[in-house]
């Protein structure tokens, strides 16, 4: 075999292959008669392996940026410091998404409070626009992405991995004593169509226009999204996001 050959046409070729290969399967598995679909359920379970999770509520109101526990609240639907109704997106998200966007959000800890992070999903309203490159809000943020990478992560009963995309990121933050300090943190992310999944903005784009032109239709995508604070010089964070990933892929996947 050609050396110079196989590594032009290899790569190409697969990924060319690979979608028309898949494009076919969708269509003849599925037909034309799609519906308005999303691919995974809009809630994040209370426990996900030894990770207990906690509700958080928002005070909509920019000036009052309350920010609640559903323990805090108990029960409570309006914000204890202003009486203003509560959601579960955050003032800034509330400008930013479109109204219909759906989403779910947790804290989550081990016992002894070990790992916490926090989980997110954000379903795509009617204009689809509420999903975009999550690089371009977190550089926006003032977050520097140090590293970024896709992770592959074995699911009990499935032969394909779960792909994640994980940025590692740097912010510079003003330390108590005034000192610049480094807060490191991580942003784990991918995304679910209906019957679909990438970690890769790219290839949902592609997909997105490929139903949009060959079936007419423009499913509600999600994208589930994991972050919290990494240790300097080190990858234990990605054991973490595996732990935890392949635990919460399956409490997502929808009934049939
Ligand atoms: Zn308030």
């Amino acid at each position: 075999m050609d050396p110079t050959r196989a590594s032009y046409f290899g790569p190409r070729l697969f990924v060319v292959a690979a979608l028309a290969v898949a494009a076919w399967a969708n269509v003849f598995k599925t037909g034309v008669a799609n519906t308005d679909e999303a691919g995974i359920v809009l809630e994040l379970p209370a426990q996900v392996g030894d990770w207990s999770g906690i509700g958080l509520l928002f005070c909509p109101d920019r000036s009052c940026g309350g920010q609640f526990t559903e323990a805090q609240l108990a029960g409570a639907t309006a914000c204890p410091k202003c009486g203003a109704p509560l959601g579960n997106m955050n003032w800034a998200e509330r400008s930013l998404l479109p109204a219909d966007t759906g989403m779910a959000r947790k804290y989550y800890l081990r016992p002894g409070g070990r790992d916490p992070l926090h989980a997110t999903i954000v379903l795509s309203g009617d204009d689809r626009s509420s999903i975009h490159r999550p690089q371009v809000c977190m550089t926006a943020a003032g977050h520097e992405i140090a590293d970024e990478r896709i992770i592959r992560i074995p699911l009990e009963g499935r032969a394909e991995p779960l792909e994640v995309m994980v940025m590692d990121m740097a912010k510079t933050v003003d330390s108590p004593d005034g000192a610049p300090a480094q807060y490191l943190s991580y942003y784990a992310y991918w995304f679910v169509g209906k019957g679909r999944e990438t970690a890769s903005h790219v290839e949902r784009m592609l997909w997105m226009g490929y139903d949009r032109v060959f079936h007419g239709v423009s499913h509600r995508w999600a994208y589930i999204a994991l972050s919290g604070q990494r240790l300097p010089r080190s990858d234990a964070h990605l054991q973490t996001i595996a732990d935890f990933a392949s635990r919460l892929h399956p409490a997502l996947l929808k009934p049939e």
